[in-house]
């Protein structure tokens, strides 16, 4: 760990029962691979994030992917899971997440929307549906012609916004959501709005996990936070405002992993800054 993150994770070290430790999984604690079917956490960081599960007040996955899939490829049982940003939660040994209340009758809007944009007309475009109950997302990722499926992904957008719902855009994808003001952030919210966490971390890739490092920053400022990190993970595709509002950004999502197992590790904030 840099004597950066060192540093700015002092507070959480300190206090490791207070703090929550919260993850984007896509490009953070996965790497990002042609085939998002094939992603997948490394054994390292499984181990990680289960010795970290053990010290810290709470330890979550904040994705896009539905709960139980993030929890699937996560492959650690100890961790909460919010999936579709926060639409569902799933909880240590719940078989079934719990869904937003905020829902409502919404729950097939946007699936209803993609059924009548034609599914061979999607595939056509190039653009590759990925069904997530409440919510629909088109990826174009690997299509002969992604900049021409962008094109038609932009098309969709505005006529989904016609029609009440919520496009997203993240990584060479679209995200079409039933209701609005559904982002990391609010998720994160829920997340901790529990007694007894004062200090929290989020770390994340792309343009969706900003709602998140500021909703930690309100959380901050309310008083609800004694202290928050925001913690960017570098890659080609990351929008310019990652870095610009992380604390810190490491290179890579194995150099995340180094981070997590100095969390994990026993001792202060006192005993892991170097001396000199
Ligand atoms: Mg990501």
């Amino acid at each position: 760990m840099t004597r950066d993150l060192a540093e700015l994770t002092a507070p959480l070290r300190d206090a490791p029962g207070e703090s929550a430790a919260l993850f984007d999984v896509d490009g953070t604690l996965a790497p990002i691979v042609g085939d998002p079917g094939r992603a997948t956490v490394p054994v390292p960081t499984r181990a990680a994030l289960r010795a970290l599960a053990q010290r810290f007040g709470l330890v979550a996955c904040v994705s896009g992917r539905r709960a139980a899939e993030a929890r699937r490829l996560v492959g650690v049982g100890e961790l909460t899971y919010a999936g579709n940003h926060g639409l569902e939660v799933l909880t240590p040994g719940d078989e079934e997440p719990t869904l937003d209340a905020g829902l409502g009758d919404r729950g097939d809007a946007a699936g209803d929307f993609v059924l009548g944009l034609g599914r061979e007309a999607l595939r056509g475009a190039g653009l590759r549906l990925e069904d997530k109950g409440p919510i629909q997302a088109l990826h174009w990722r690997g299509s002969a012609d992604e900049e021409a499926a962008e094109r038609r992904a932009g098309e969709i957008a505005d006529q989904a916004e016609r029609a009440g719902l919520e496009p997203r855009w993240g990584r060479k994808v679209l995200e079409l959501r039933p209701i609005a003001g559904v982002d990391k952030g609010t998720a994160v919210r829920r997340l901790l709005d529990r007694p007894g966490v004062r200090q929290a971390l989020f770390a994340g890739d792309d343009r969706t996990d900003l709602d998140a490092f500021r909703a930690l920053r309100e959380l901050v400022e309310a008083g609800r936070l004694r202290a928050a990190v925001c913690i960017g993970i570098a890659s080609d595709e990351a929008p310019a405002e990652l870095s610009e509002q992380a604390d810190a950004v490491v290179a890579s999502p194995g150099e995340l992993v180094e981070m997590l197992r100095a969390l994990a590790a026993d001792g202060g904030s006192n005993t892991d800054r170097p001396s000199s």
